[in-house]
C-alpha cells in the first residue's frame, strides 16, 4: 500500500448532491476538505443516472409561486441551474419542481469545487476500507495507481449506500427486497422536436399497442418520456422490477446492478427503434446517450441517534435540533407501475433533526443524503435531491465545526 498522501480536517465520501453540498460547505467554514468520488464527475444520481428534476427544493403550497424551503446551498444550486438552462420552477398540482440538465449539473459542480481552494477533489477513487486510530480516520482509496491511505479527522458518509456502515460494522437498516423502492434506467433520446402532453399521451398509447401486439416486451409499459428542455432532446425513464422477480432485487449486488443495466439498455433500444418505425412523431428518433449507471432509489440507511419516520413526515413534525426541512411528499415506487404519493397534513414540511445525521455509537462521523437515519417511509420523502443538498450542507457545517 502506498504511504499516507494527505491529512484532512474533513473527508466527504461520495460526490452526489449531498456530498457536493457537504464538501463545499465544510470548505467554506475553513476546513481542509477531501471530496472522494468513484466516477469521473460529481452529481451522483443527478448526473451518472441522468435523474433530471430537482424535487424538494420548494415548500409544498396550495398557492402558486415557488418558495425555497432551505435557503443556502439549495437556493444557490437552484439559481445556478436556472441561469444555465433558462428554465424556472414548474408547477405540478401542489408541487413545484425544477427541471435540471445533467450536463449543466456536472459543470456547475466543477465550478463550485474550483472556487474552493480548501477542497481537494479525488475523482476515479473508490473508498475500499476505513479504520480509526486515536485521533483520525484512515481511509483506503482504490484508484488506477493502486491503494492509497489518507487521513481525516471527520468523515461525512454521502455515498448514498451508507458504505461506511458496511466498512465499520455500524448499525444500518435495509428494507426487504420486495418493498425496496424500484430501480429505473434513464436514457437520452434524440427525438421529436416537441414532446407536449398530447404527444406523451399518444406515445403511451403506442406503447400499449406495441406490447399488446407482442412487438415490445411487457417492461416497455414502464417507460415515460419527458422533454429535456432542449429542442429535440428527450429523456426516457424505464421503471424496472429489479430482476426476474421483485424478491431478487439487491441494489448492493454488482451482478444484480449489471443485469439491470443490460436489461434496461435492451428494452430502451427496442422501444425507441419500434417507435421510430411506427409513428410519424418519433420518425428518425435514436438513443443519444446511456447513463453511467442504473438509478437506485433506496439501499442501506444508517441507524442514527434519531430515526425519522413516515408518521413524522405525515404529521409535519418539527424538532428543536432540526437542520433542514423536507417538503417532498412520500413517493412510493415499490412496484414498477409508477409512483404513489402520500402528502403530509396541511402541506406541512417535516423538520430533519441533526440526530438523523449522527450514527448511533460512532463519533467523528456524519451522514448526508438518501442514507441518513430514517425508516423506509420517511426515506421516500427525504431522498430527493433538494433535500439531499440541505442535509449535505448541514453535515458539512457540523463536520467543519466538530
Ligand atoms: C430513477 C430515479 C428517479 C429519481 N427522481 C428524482 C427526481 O425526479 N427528483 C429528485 O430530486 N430526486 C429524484 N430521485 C432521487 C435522487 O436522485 C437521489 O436520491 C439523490 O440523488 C441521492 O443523492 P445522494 O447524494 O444521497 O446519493 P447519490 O446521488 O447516489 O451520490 C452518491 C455518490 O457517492 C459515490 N460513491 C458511493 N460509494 C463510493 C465509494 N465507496 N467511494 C467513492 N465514491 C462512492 C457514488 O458514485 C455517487 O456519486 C430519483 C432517483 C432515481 C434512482
Amino acid at each position: 500500500m502506498k504511504p499516507v498522501s494527505g491529512r484532512f480536517d474533513v473527508a466527504v465520501i461520495g460526490g452526489g448532491s449531498a456530498g457536493l453540498a457537504a464538501a463545499v460547505t465544510a470548505a467554506r467554514q475553513g476546513a481542509r476538505t477531501l471530496l472522494i468520488e468513484r466516477h469521473g464527475c460529481l452529481g451522483g444520481m443527478g448526473t451518472a443516472a441522468l435523474v433530471h428534476t430537482f424535487c424538494g427544493l420548494y415548500l409544498l403550497r396550495d398557492e402558486a409561486g415557488a418558495v425555497i424551503a432551505n435557503p443556502g446551498f439549495s437556493g444557490e444550486i437552484a439559481a445556478r441551474m436556472i441561469e444555465a438552462t433558462g428554465i424556472g420552477p414548474v408547477r405540478m398540482g401542489r408541487l413545484d419542481v425544477l427541471p435540471q440538465h445533467p450536463v449543466e449539473f456536472v459543470r456547475i459542480a466543477d465550478d463550485l469545487i474550483a472556487a474552493e481552494p480548501l477542497i481537494e477533489l479525488r475523482l476515479h477513487s473508490e473508498v475500499a476500507g476505513i479504520s480509526r486510530d486515536a485521533d483520525a480516520w484512515e481511509i483506503h482509496l482504490l484508484g488506477r495507481e493502486g491503494v492509497r491511505r489518507v487521513c481525516a479527522r471527520i468523515i461525512v458518509d454521502a455515498s448514498g449506500d451508507a458504505v461506511v456502515a458496511a466498512f465499520l460494522g455500524g448499525d444500518f437498516a435495509i428494507s426487504p427486497p420486495v418493498s425496496l423502492q424500484r430501480p429505473a434506467y434513464v436514457f437520452g433520446v434524440r427525438g421529436p422536436c416537441v414532446l407536449d402532453d398530447e404527444a406523451r399521451l399518444k406515445t403511451a398509447g403506442l406503447l400499449v399497442d406495441g406490447v399488446r401486439s407482442g412487438d415490445l416486451p411487457p417492461d416497455s409499459m414502464g417507460i415515460t418520456f419527458r422533454s429535456s428542455g432542449r429542442a429535440g432532446e428527450v429523456f426516457g425513464s424505464l421503471d424496472l422490477a429489479g430482476g426476474p422477480t421483485t424478491a431478487g432485487f439487491d441494489p448492493l449486488d454488482a451482478a444484480c446492478l449489471g443485469a439491470l443495466e443490460t436489461h434496461g439498455r435492451a428494452v430502451a433500444a427496442k422501444v425507441v427503434r419500434w417507435l421510430a418505425g411506427h409513428s410519424e412523431l418519433w420518425r428518425g428518433a435514436y438513443i443519444s446517450h446511456w447513463p453511467v449507471r442504473a438509478g437506485i432509489r433506496e439501499s442501506r440507511r444508517w441507524i442514527g441517534q434519531y430515526t425519522l419516520t413516515g408518521a413524522d413526515v405525515a404529521a409535519g413534525r418539527r424538532f428543536e435540533d432540526e437542520i433542514a426541512l423536507a417538503t417532498w411528499p412520500m413517493e412510493f415506487r415499490e412496484t414498477a407501475k409508477g409512483p404513489k404519493l402520500r402528502f403530509p397534513a396541511e402541506n406541512r414540511a417535516v423538520g430533519i433533526p441533526q440526530r438523523c445525521l449522527v450514527p448511533a455509537g460512532i463519533d467523528h462521523l456524519f451522514v448526508a443524503g438518501r442514507c441518513i437515519s430514517t425508516d423506509h417511509e420517511a426515506q421516500a420523502s427525504i431522498r430527493v435531491m433538494g433535500t439531499c443538498f440541505a442535509t449535505g450542507e448541514a453535515a458539512g457545517r457540523a463536520a467543519a465545526s466538530a
